[in-house]
């Protein structure tokens, strides 16, 4: 193998176009075509991460194995990829500053002015270099968030030019960028790509490749033109038409050969792409025949489905992923849980649905609601599926409708409640009284022993199981017992059986009734989509 190479991809014209899918598209070819590959994701704001932000507004929160919380991105790299990544492979502004004024602090630097340029770039070029080491890729795919000739993102363009500068044959820079047509001319207008590259000339970077996204695909003028003023090959200007789903991309961009051309770029030696599997995958998304209701319960207020659609990205990929494997189509749709405590008996509503899903969540809005969806779920006996704060709110539901445990809650809401039957873990109570939030709750993989017999063993098919995590509370202990003869089923604990991972009831006595402390969301991948959604979809497909 020649030297690593690097891919960096940048925005131009806009936001919201893509340039996480079109990563993971890229990251995907040079992958089948046999060359070892990362992604790294860089997101310009000051936040360390990405755990203090509001996922209506910035996305989902995603979680690495190792705890880190990130754009909803990385999820988009381990999907596409198939691969575990960990937390070198994201970086915000404020992670590098943090960085750099840590090692300042620790006289890393000997004594010498510490500078934006070129002590920032620097940074951020040790980390990528970092991240490329740890997976010994071949290729490793760097996404610049935000748009070019914006102000935020300029650091990390310098860190792209300055990396090209040193490695001019290893490092590829490919635009995003996107290609309008006007309601009222009615054509393609190449202008903002040209203006867009001609932005990124300015701080000294040429596109070896540009993606024009538009709604259809680019005719020959345009891509010409895309050529001519943007100073690249033609057949280097790939079409990217909207698609009907992510996972046609990387087919897409082979049809106009982008795998061969990145390949010529970097000096790296042909091979064939061999996307047979991704390509069966796709066919199956597709040829679904029967259509499957589920009901995604949550609460749900001044967003949009679009909005939502980016909130829970992973829980609806994960259930694509589980339903196509099935040959079922996948319908969605968004219930307010708000609804039911205004009107309980619009409840009625949730008799048409195969299965309830409720997804993780903070705080106490719409929270009654969802309980008393959970409460129908197990009475009408239909499939229900609680993630994170799904099953703390199924373990509530249950506490009070069936354990005899009038009032119970959550400590989340009413600490004062009669049977606090979900707790702060105890590390938990300190750091919120010292007002550390950020990064601070249980993140990241931990073991799971799963009970022999249990419909979550039996789904998993192993005695023991790793799930990512991100909660600050958890069933208290105090209540297990009584829950347990309730009848309700704690069939994955962690191994020393201090923590409730998982709670169902037995499947003589419900079709699917179980939710997961963990997000087992995240690990879901389109080539092996996750046997807890699988038993889940599988169930729902079943009910009449
Ligand atoms: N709010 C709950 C907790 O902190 C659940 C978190 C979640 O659903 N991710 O434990």
């Amino acid at each position: 193998m020649t030297n690593p190479k690097y891919i960096f991809v940048v925005g131009g014209v806009m936001s919201g176009i893509g340039k996480g899918v079109a990563s993971s598209a890229i990251g995907r070819i040079m992958q089948s075509k046999g060359y070892k590959t990362t992604a790294i994701k860089i997101d310009p704001y000051i936040n360390v991460d990405a755990g203090t932000m509001n996922p209506t507004e910035h996305g989902e929160v995603f979680v690495l194995d190792d705890g880190y919380e990130c754009d909803q991105d990385m999820g988009n790299y381990e999907r596409f990829l198939g691969e575990t990544l960990p937390s070198i492979n994201y970086m915000t502004t404020g992670r590098v500053y943090q960085e750099v004024i840590r090692k300042e602090r620790n006289l890393e630097y000997k004594g010498k002015n510490v500078e934006v340029v070129p002590d920032i770039p620097l940074e951020v070029i040790r980390r990528i270099t970092e991240a490329q080491k740890a997976a010994q890729a071949d290729v490793t795919l760097v996404e610049v968030g935000g748009t070019i000739g914006e102000y935020q993102n300029i650091i990390f363009l310098e860190a792209a030019r300055m990396f090209k500068q040193k490695y001019p044959h290893d490092v590829a820079v490919v635009m995003l960028s996107y290609v309008p047509i006007p309601g009222n001319i009615g054509e393609m207008k190449t202008k903002p790509t040209q203006y867009a590259a001609r932005s990124l000339n300015s701080v000294g970077i040429q596109a070896d490749i540009i993606l024009a996204r538009a709604t259809v695909p680019l005719d020959e003028k345009r891509k010409e033109k895309i050529a001519t003023f943007c100073n690249i090959l033609p057949e280097r200007v790939i079409s990217a038409p909207d698609v009907q789903s992510i996972y046609d991309v990387p087919l897409n961009y082979e049809k106009d050969g982008l795998g061969d051309i990145l390949t010529d770029v970097l000096g790296l030696e042909h091979r064939p792409t061999d996307l047979s599997e991704w390509e069966a995958f796709v066919k199956k998304s597709k040829n679904g025949g029967t259509v499957i209701n589920i009901a995604v319960v949550g609460k749900y207020f001044d967003s949009g489905e679009f909005v939502l659609a980016d909130s829970y990205i992973s829980v609806l990929e994960a259930l694509k992923h589980a339903a196509y494997h099935q040959d079922l189509k996948l319908k969605i749709s968004y219930l307010d849980s708000e609804e039911y405590e205004k009107n309980p008996e619009k409840l009625e509503e949730l008799g048409q649905y195969q299965g309830i899903l409720v997804p993780g969540g903070f705080g106490s809005r719409g929270i009654e609601g969802v309980i008393a969806a959970v409460r129908y779920a197990r009475e009408n006996k239909i499939p229900y599926f609680g993630l994170c704060y799904g099953m703390q709110l199924l373990t509530i539901e249950y506490a009070r409708n069936v354990a005899g445990m009038q009032g119970a809650n959550t400590a989340e809401i009413d600490p004062a409640a009669p049977y606090t039957v979900i707790d702060f873990m105890p590390e938990q109570k300190e750091k919120i009284a010292k007002g550390q939030y950020g990064g601070s709750m249980r993140l990241g993989a931990y073991p799971c022993a799963l009970a022999d017999g249990t419909v979550a063993q039996q789904a998993y098919g192993v005695a023991e199981i790793k799930e990512r995590h991100r909660h600050r509370y958890e069933v208290n202990p105090d209540y297990i017992k009584k829950l347990e003869d309730a009848g309700l089923v704690f069939s994955g604990t962690s191994p020393d059986r201090t923590l409730m991972e998982i709670a169902e009831l037995p499947a003589t006595g419900h079709p699917f009734f179980l939710g997961t402390q963990f997000h087992p969301e995240f690990l879901s991948r389109p080539l092996s989509p996750h046997p807890l959604f699988m038993a889940f979809i599988k169930a729902a497909g079943e009910k009449k």
